[in-house]
């Protein structure tokens, strides 16, 4: 990674607080945007990709589900398109596989038929299948119909975002990997970044920073108005032997009160099949492991007006998730309504990831994405999925709506906190 020279650091013109997907798609942008802009990317952990973007299914959604006229679904139904043009420019390893969503009790047969609908309205090439149509491409599947939707793909985004960060520097951009980002000052219109490796200027500064957003907002005195509520996703693998069980992606009806999809199959582009994920409330931001709590964030959550609206209105679906973490069967049972063979021994434990779902204070699950533009900042308050698969739209949609900003060449500012580092790291 770059490190920043000894002595001086020069000042940036943008600084993008985040190394995930959506701060380095933003980042590429920006540098696109504006050539002449030095761009910076600030990321606390020591590698890129760390958190959501690392921690995902690895689908490059098709944009079906989306509410039309929402930001959501226009930077989906681009960002497929863009995501797989990009893949296919960069060599990145990608398979549209397509995917089918099944309907396995009468009940939701009104809820798929809307789905078909929305699909033709948002012009995607879907087509409605019966419980045969669906085993001619899924086997294994038992359902009561379904829709095939061929423009959903599969991707590593860790991958993606490696591609990312190389056009970055190529554009003359810079990535700081191990900068946490402590604190925002404005200083006479100049944004200054207080980080675990010292100081940095910025004439604006673009906040993606997923899990901690809302915290990272408010260090710059901006008040968002959402609380960041993490939701952990779990996830089972199936084991080698069972992989034929599954083809490609096969998805429940899902509830479409709730922002989650509902447990499904997913092939990973490495050939594995994951199931999952749930959706439990985490104890803390970046807490992967049902024991991980951390007071501060737990403390956070529970004081937000808005976590107690949401928990009387989905008291119910938050019990059946929590259920489904700590018993395996639950969990199973719940994949036996897609793919009755599946048992307990054909699955065992996967990674699991962490959501940022942005909070209302009334107890709405912000649906949309929101992104809201302050006088010299602006902030990614809300980027759940699909916003890998959408992160070109979104990274071009920030960068459209910047301000140009034109800040002297020269370096104003001595940063000893960075010297030090600085000299410190150059000994060793
Ligand atoms: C379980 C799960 C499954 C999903 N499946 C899909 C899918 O199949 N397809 C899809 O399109 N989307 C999916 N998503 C959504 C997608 O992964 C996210 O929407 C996307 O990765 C968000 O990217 P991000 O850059 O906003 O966040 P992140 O990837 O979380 O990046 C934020 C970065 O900010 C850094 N940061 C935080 N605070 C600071 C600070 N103070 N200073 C410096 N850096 C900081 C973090 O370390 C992190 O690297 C899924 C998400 C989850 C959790």
């Amino acid at each position: 990674m770059n490190s920043p020279p000894a002595g001086t650091l020069p000042m940036h013109e943008y600084v993008i607080i985040g190394g995930g997907i959506v701060g380095l798609a933003a980042a590429m942008a920006v540098g696109k945007q504006y050539p002449k802009a030095r761009v910076l990317v600030l990321e606390k952990e020591q590698d890129l990709a760390k958190h959501q973007t690392g921690r995902n299914s690895g689908v490059i959604h098709s944009g079906i589900y989306y509410k039309p006229g929402s930001l959501k679904a226009r930077l989906a139904l681009g960002g497929n398109y863009s995501m797989v043009k990009f893949c296919r420019e960069h060599h990145i390893k990608h398979e549209v596989c397509g995917k089918v969503i099944v309907a396995t009790k009468a009940s939701e047969l009104p809820i798929l038929e809307n789905l078909f609908q929305r699909g033709l309205n948002h012009g995607l090439a879907v087509a409605r299948l019966s419980p045969k149509q669906v085993q001619e491409i899924e086997p294994h599947v038992r359902c009561v119909a379904g829709i095939n939707v061929p423009s959903t793909g599969i991707v590593n985004y860790r991958e993606v975002s490696a591609k990312y960060v190389e056009l970055i520097k190529s554009q003359g951009g810079t990535v700081q990997t191990g900068a946490r980002v402590d604190r925002l000052r404005d200083v006479n219109g100049t944004q200054v970044i207080e980080t675990s490796r010292g100081e940095f200027e910025a004439g604006f500064v673009i906040n993606c920073a997923g899990l901690f957003s809302d915290r990272v907002a408010r260090f710059g005195g901006f008040n968002t108005s959402v609380k960041i509520v993490p939701f952990r996703g779990e996830y089972y693998e199936l084991v080698p032997e069972r992989r034929h069980l599954v083809r490609s992606l096969v998805y429940p009806v899902p509830n479409l009160h709730f922002p989650f999809l509902g447990v499904h199959f997913t092939r990973m582009i490495d050939g594995s099949v994951h199931a999952g994920p749930n959706a439990v409330l985490a104890f803390k931001r970046e807490g992967y492991h049902r024991t991980d709590i951390n007071c501060a964030d737990l403390f956070e959550t529970i004081t937000f007006p808005g976590f107690w609206k949401l928990a009387r209105r989905y008291y119910r679906e938050g019990l059946t998730e929590m259920v489904r973490s700590v018993s395996k069967r639950a969990f199973v049972e719940n994949l036996r309504q897609l793919v009755p063979e599946v048992n307990e021994d054909d699955l065992l434990p996967a990674h699991s990831g962490v959501r940022a779902q942005a909070l209302m204070r009334d107890g709405t699950l912000v649906d949309d994405f929101l992104i809201v533009k302050g006088e010299n900042s602006m902030h990614v308050c809300n980027a759940p999925s699909p916003a890998a698969t959408a992160s070109l739209e979104i990274g071009r949609f920030i960068a459209s709506r910047l301000p140009k900003v034109t800040l002297p060449r020269q370096s104003r500012r001595i940063y000893l906190a960075n010297q030090q580092i600085c000299r410190v790291n150059d000994v060793a």
